[in-house]
């Protein structure tokens, strides 16, 4: 993390490594990842805790991307799985906001180098500025793949959501909310909130 000492385990940085490197799990999980489909719960949570056991000396770490379904929830609330969430941070942005801000990122592939239309675009649209090979679209970065896995997640998140705003045993409140459709304006206030914890 860019501000803070904190390990990033991004379930989905983890799953675009093992299909790049085309491993068991990644052909596995780009059948799923291509068409906007949620991973199975059963991978995603042996995967998940793996990555936690090799995280296991660091003080702080933010799980991005995961738990998106209840069951990877609980199987995070496992006392097996030896971690505990501190905070669940629910970014509530609108809809059609996220399928313009993603539908505008495009990568160079060899490289990846990646490029956003809107704030930070290639010299030449549709081209890569150190090689001139053209850009391509990730498939899950596709406006209708997008659209599914918005769909998806509203439908997903609902349980999350509940299942995080029961108070901790020690009566803690751990689901803090964050709205709005800036980054610029709405990370300051994570930024601002995860200073007051750690
Ligand atoms: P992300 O970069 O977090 O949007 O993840 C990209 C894709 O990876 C998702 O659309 C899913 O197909 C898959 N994925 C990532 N995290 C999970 C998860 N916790 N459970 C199931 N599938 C996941």
């Amino acid at each position: 993390m860019r501000d803070f000492p904190i390990s990033h385990v991004s379930t989905g940085d983890i799953l675009r490594t093992h299909i790049a490197s085309k491993t068991e799990l990644g052909v596995l999980a780009n059948s799923y990842v291509s068409r906007g489909d949620l991973v199975p719960d059963s991978v995603m949570v042996s995967l998940v805790q793996q990555e936690l056991r090799q995280h296991s000396g660091d003080k702080h770490w933010l799980l991005d991307g995961f738990p998106r379904t209840l069951q990877q929830a609980k199987a995070l609330a496992e006392p097996a799985t030896g971690v505990a969430v501190d905070y669940v941070i629910h970014l509530d942005i609108p809809k059609q906001t996220i399928i313009e801000r993603i539908s505008n990122r495009w990568i160079h592939a060899p490289s990846g180098r990646v490029y956003a239309y809107d704030y930070n675009p290639p010299k030449v649209r549709g081209k890569d500025d150190v090689t001139g090979e053209p850009l391509v679209q990730r498939d899950d970065d596709k406006p209708e793949t997008v659209a599914q896995r918005l769909d998806k997640y509203a439908q997903m998140t609902t349980p999350l959501v509940e299942f995080y705003s029961q108070p901790t045993s020690d009566g803690r409140k751990r689901l803090v909310t964050f709205a709005g459709t800036e980054s610029d304006v709405i990370y300051p206030q994570v930024k601002a909130f995860l200073e007051s914890v750690l």
